[in-house]
């Protein structure tokens, strides 16, 4: 059981050690009205990659425990999908989500950045615009997902939903035996970016679509433009269904949800689908066959890696259809170590990091040729 951070008695330097986290940055600047924490959980692959959100916290424990668990879950997923990449995370308290942020704010993220010299790479993540990146990136070459006229990515959703099809495909020629989605019925909860993109895909691919989400104009208009058919929110976890794709929040498999899942395959975009370790058990005796979701919703941060070296949107994709071939693996790797394919998936991305550390184990900012492999590491803004 992990030690959490609200727990009487716990410092923050125990939650550090026991979870492995390297370094955390707390940010605070009353008069400018900033508060953030930047967390780096691992530099054992290389730079530590994670996105900063913008979210209304509770209180500064509240905001560092969630630091320290999404820059953390940052590593398995830039292991898992082979970068040489760590993983990181920043969180801004931020009350008021109308509100925008202003460019002294930014340029304050910006120099914080800066200061980790590379050790941490931001990118976009909830509440986060790319006009905020833009102005992070003022003030830092450390900063991705800015305009592409400053050289970046653009939206990586497109990237992601395509990784996720990837994934399904794998689980598909799991379950049934054949790499195809035609023909099988798939429910989506969330019609946002990913959840959108995704049901493009399938529709393309000849499956049957059910969509959900709480915001019921989307449905509606992706039902005008692809024909999927609306589906209510509340009945998506017991919809009976081949394939289920949560692509909104996190914990949608929880002590509620496991009990009325009718699916065969679990298989979406979103972050954070198993609201307790447990579930990764509780879905093997459902029958249900779970693709871990870091696994599969990569294509995101495959897409924002592209930028390291001059972005190609066509090698992105490419990268990403390489999530069939690692899904299947984790498939393998869970039967073969007798234990549910979450569980394989993180002990794969553990054993990688734990095999291929270099120096140290942790990347200084003064040798990237050890991260690049001698080429001449492109700062990401001109
Ligand atoms: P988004 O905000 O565009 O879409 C999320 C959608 O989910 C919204 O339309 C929202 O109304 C809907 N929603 C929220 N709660 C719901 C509920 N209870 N039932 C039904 N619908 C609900 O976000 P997105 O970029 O599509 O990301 C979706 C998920 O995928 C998130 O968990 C995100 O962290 C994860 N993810 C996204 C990317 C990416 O490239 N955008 C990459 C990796 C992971």
């Amino acid at each position: 059981m992990p030690i959490q951070f609200y727990d009487p008695g716990v410092r923050i330097s125990e939650v550090m050690a026991a979870q492995g986290h390297e370094q955390v940055v707390l940010l605070s600047e009353p008069e400018i009205g900033l508060r953030a924490v930047i967390a780096i959980h691992s530099t054992a692959l290389g730079p530590a990659l994670g996105g900063i959100r913008f979210w209304n916290y509770a209180d500064d424990a509240d905001a560092i425990a969630d630091a320290l668990r999404l820059s953390e879950a940052m590593s398995w997923k830039a292991s898992a999908a082979g970068l040489h990449q760590g993983g990181g995370k920043a969180v801004v308290q931020w009350t008021d989500p109308t509100q925008r942020r202003t460019p002294e704010q930014l340029a304050a993220l910006g120099r914080a950045i800066d200061e980790l010299g590379g050790r941490y790479i931001a990118a976009e993540d909830v509440g986060a615009t790319t006009a905020d990146m833009d102005g992070i990136a003022a003030s830092t070459p450390w900063a991705t997902g800015v305009s592409a006229s400053l050289g970046g990515s653009g939206d990586p959703s497109p990237v992601t939903a395509f990784g996720v099809l990837a994934g399904m495909r794998a689980a598909a020629q799991e379950r049934w035996g054949v790499d195809s989605l035609e023909g099988r019925r798939v429910v989506i909860q969330g019609a946002g970016k990913v959840g959108s993109g995704l049901a493009r895909l399938l529709v393309a691919d000849g499956a049957r679509v059910s969509i959900g989400d709480v915001d019921a104009q989307r449905v509606r208009d992706l039902a005008v433009e692809i024909g999927v058919a609306p589906l209510d929110p509340d009945d998506i976890p017991g919809a009976e269904c081949d394939v289920l794709a949560p692509c909104a929040l996190g914990g949608f498999v929880n002590a509620d949800s496991i009990d009325r899942l009718q699916c065969e395959v679990l298989c979406g975009g979103a972050n954070n689908q198993l609201a307790s370790d447990a579930m990764d058990d509780a879905l093997v005796a459902r029958g249900v066959l779970y693709a871990p979701d870091f696994v599969v919703n990569a294509g995101g941060i495959l897409n924002i890696a592209e930028e390291f070296t001059g972005y190609s949107r066509d090698r992105a994709f490419a990268a990403a259809a390489g999530i069939e071939c690692t899904t299947t693996r984790v498939f393998a790797l869970a039967r073969a170590w007798e234990i549910p394919p979450g569980q394989a998936a993180l002990r794969m991305a553990r054993e990688r990091i734990e095999r291929e550390p270099f120096g140290t184990g942790r990347w200084e900012p003064g040798d990237p040729a050890a991260w690049t492999g001698g080429a001449p590491l492109r700062r990401l803004r001109p």
